[in-house]
């Protein structure tokens, strides 16, 4: 048996259908599912200690590309290995996001926006060319070359930034953390695609966005934790960073009031950059669910020893 906790139960109950036939599909709350027969778990977020509560659990099946979500409960069994959710569509949609975000930034489209709010004619907001943009990204996993594929076949300069080197890509590659300063001195959009864990939470602090080119912009792709908010706000308050583009929050969703709502440098977006069709995600889900069943290797098994 399967459970999830999220989107709509009968939507999966379909989707499973097609792929996985046979497949019981159940919901998280349901008051008649036994604990002891529930196999596989399909989450976002789970209510810490939920998912200790089954005793023969088998599979975590992450609903999103990272697991920091699940990890965040203290009392996740961690005996049972966690899928993370990479389909086809995830690196698709991630390249579509960033490749409009990164183009919106170079043609100020935040600025043009609310100047149309304002029936204000901006003729001097010409903006810069992509083949003249440095974009630098950080993390070179599953998404992030595809991202770098994407846009430097739109012409922008790229370059990537990983735990390990990256010999064989087809952009620049740095890696480790002595390579970091380098990667971002030469980041005209900073694009952060990298998994939250111990190492990485915090990275885009004061110091590091102080790094960035006079006028460049940000986009965060990756998790809020990252960023510290309030930096990225007197950086883009003083005029040193131009613009960014940010979907994802420490409140999700991100309180009415908030002040990045209505600064005029930042387009926010509801953590939408690249979340799968549910077809797609019950898709690669009943792929592990049979691999697990097989004996096969997992595809994008969770690694407790890298944290990602
Ligand atoms: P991935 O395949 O695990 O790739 C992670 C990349 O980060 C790898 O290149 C890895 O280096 C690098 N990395 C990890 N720790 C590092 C460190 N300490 N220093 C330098 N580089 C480091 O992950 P993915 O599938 O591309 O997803 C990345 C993240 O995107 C997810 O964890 C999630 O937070 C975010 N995401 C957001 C959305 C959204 O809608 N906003 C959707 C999906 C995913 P190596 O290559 O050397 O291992």
């Amino acid at each position: 048996m399967l459970i999830v906790n999220v989107g709509v139960l009968s939507d999966w109950q379909t989707a499973f259908a097609d792929c996985l036939p046979g497949l019981r599909v159940c919901g998280w709350d349901d008051p008649g599912v036994d604990p002891g027969a529930v196999r596989y778990a399909l989450v976002w977020a789970p209510t810490p200690g939920r998912l200790a509560r089954f005793p023969n659990l088998e599979l975590i099946l992450s609903s999103a590309s990272g697991v920091d979500h699940i990890l965040k409960d203290p009392a996740w069994p961690a005996h049972v290995p966690i899928v993370r959710m990479v389909t086809p569509e995830t690196g698709e949609r991630m390249a579509d996001y960033v490749t409009l975000a990164a183009l919106a930034l170079i043609r100020d489209l935040p600025q043009l926006i609310a100047g149309q709010r304002a029936a204000c004619w901006q003729g001097h907001l010409t903006g810069r060319l992509a083949s003249e943009t440095r974009v630098g990204i950080l993390g070179l996993g599953q998404l992030g070359i595809r991202v770098a594929d994407r846009l430097a076949g739109v012409g922008f300069k790229v370059a990537g930034w990983s735990r390990s080197p990256k010999p064989g890509a087809a952009v620049e590659s740095f890696a480790g953390p002595d390579a970091l300063p380098a990667l971002l001195a030469r980041s005209d959009i900073l694009v952060n695609l990298l998994p939250r864990t111990m190492q990485t939470r915090g990275i885009l602090d004061a110091g590091a966005l102080a790094a960035l080119p006079q006028g460049a912009g940000l986009i965060n792709v990756g998790r809020s934790d990252h960023l510290d908010a309030a930096a990225l706000t007197a950086a883009l308050d003083s005029g040193h960073l131009g613009g960014a583009v940010l979907d994802v929050f420490d409140a999700e969703p991100l309180p009415a009031g908030h002040p990045l709502w209505a600064h005029p440098k930042v387009l926010v977006t509801p953590h939408i950059a690249s979340t799968p069709s549910q077809q797609a995600r019950a898709r690669q889900a009943a792929q592990n669910i049979l691999a697990h069943r097989e004996g096969r290797a997992l595809a994008h098994l969770y690694d407790a020893v890298r944290g990602y």
